[in-house]
């Protein structure tokens, strides 16, 4: 068996112990004589299972009494609609757009209700986050909204916009559980879990019980409510079960680590060492705003398109996969999530300071 180091914006690495674990378990889940995989959502066994998944999100993001978590599918991509159909009270939302995710919940809001760009970083291909320290927030705002980690760009909000009150709305979908975060700044922090947390299928929405309300945009359907959802503990329909395990045991290997203040201090350390060499390097340079930069995902390129797609070739054949950077910027994209191990960011600038010095 190979595993190799895995790059990859999303779906991305997991914890190898987890996958162990995992496979251990996939014939017979603890004395019950089937897989997860093949057991009744309603059954004593998922129960526990669920309950266990979500009391320990609770633990590790200390998330108050008042917030609701709920499991659902439909990735991040179906909370772009979502949101506004439950939270457009006013029919009106402010957007802040610095990427390609923010864009898209900025245009499908639109569909719904009054949605205004308040700020963009589009200008220069959302190589930076605007200041958003004194917006023009609409009047009758229902909330603001931003994507907090700019998976494809490498952005990141080092702190979060001024709302002036208004409920913010955060997609942390490449961010998820990398480190500590005040969840009562929040009315709704959501994520498909692919990028940091488990396999596709599952999106995570915590959102304040008062947001959650039986007044939602007509024409919205069933499954398209929090309610739903909240009064059902996500067990409206049957819910992406098998996904929902393994985000239970990513986050129980999470509280072993030491919980998201050690996996902050683990995350800045692997991302200082890639950054640390695309600051010195004479061949490679990082595309952002130093002061903007990602942990999670750092992009970078040489300036000469033949040579990233050398290196990219150079770099799957000695096991770093996934470097190719999004289909819309090109260039080089590193991910080093979590389940990223230390020795594999170590490896990785190892392999460039060699490429580099083939090819000054
Ligand atoms: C990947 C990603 C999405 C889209 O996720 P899907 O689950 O594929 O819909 C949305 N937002 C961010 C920040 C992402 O990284």
């Amino acid at each position: 068996m190979a595993r190799v180091y895995n790059f990859s914006a999303g779906p991305a690495v997991l914890p190898e112990e987890v996958l162990r674990e995992a496979a251990d378990e996939m014939l017979d889940y603890r004395g019950t004589g089937m897989s997860v995989m093949e057991m009744s959502h309603r059954s004593k066994a998922y129960d526990t299972i669920i309950k266990e998944a979500e009391a320990d999100l609770r633990d590790l993001m200390k998330i108050p009494d008042n917030y609701k978590v709920l499991f659902l599918q439909g990735g991040a991509s179906q909370q772009f609609a979502m949101i506004p159909m439950n939270l457009m009270k006013n029919g009106v939302a402010d957007y802040i757009v610095t990427g390609q995710w923010a864009k898209k919940a900025y245009q499908e809001a639109s569909i719904y209700g009054k949605a205004n760009k308040i700020a963009s970083s589009e200008d220069e291909t959302f190589s930076y986050i605007p200041d958003c320290s004194d917006l023009p927030i609409s009047e009758d705002a229902d909330y603001v909204y931003i994507c907090e980690n700019n998976t494809i760009y490498g952005t990141k909000f080092k702190t979060l916009p001024n709302t002036k009150g208004k409920t913010l709305v955060a997609d942390v979908s490449s961010c998820f559980l990398s480190e500590p975060v005040d969840v009562t700044r929040y009315g709704v922090i959501y994520g498909g879990v692919q990028k940091n947390i488990g396999p596709a299928g599952v999106v995570i929405v915590i959102i304040r019980e008062d947001l959650i309300t039986e007044e939602v945009l007509p024409g919205t359907p069933t499954m398209l409510r929090y309610k739903t959802h909240s009064d059902n503990a996500s067990l409206y329909n049957t819910p992406p079960a098998y996904g929902i395990y393994i985000c239970g045991k990513v986050f129980k290997w999470l509280k072993e680590k030491g919980g998201l203040e050690a996996m902050k201090e683990y995350n800045e350390k692997k991302a200082q060492i890639l950054y640390d060499y695309l600051d010195e390097s004479k061949l490679f340079r990082g595309t952002v705003r130093r002061e903007d930069r990602s942990l999670m995902n750092v992009p970078f390129v040489t300036g000469n398109e033949e040579l990233d797609a050398k290196f990219v070739k150079e770099a799957k054949e000695a096991g770093f996969e996934n470097l190719k950077g999004h289909r819309s910027v090109g260039g080089m994209r590193a991910s080093i999530y979590n389940a990223m191990p230390v020795e594999g960011v170590e490896k990785l600038v190892e392999f460039m300071r060699k490429f580099e010095a083939e090819n000054i």
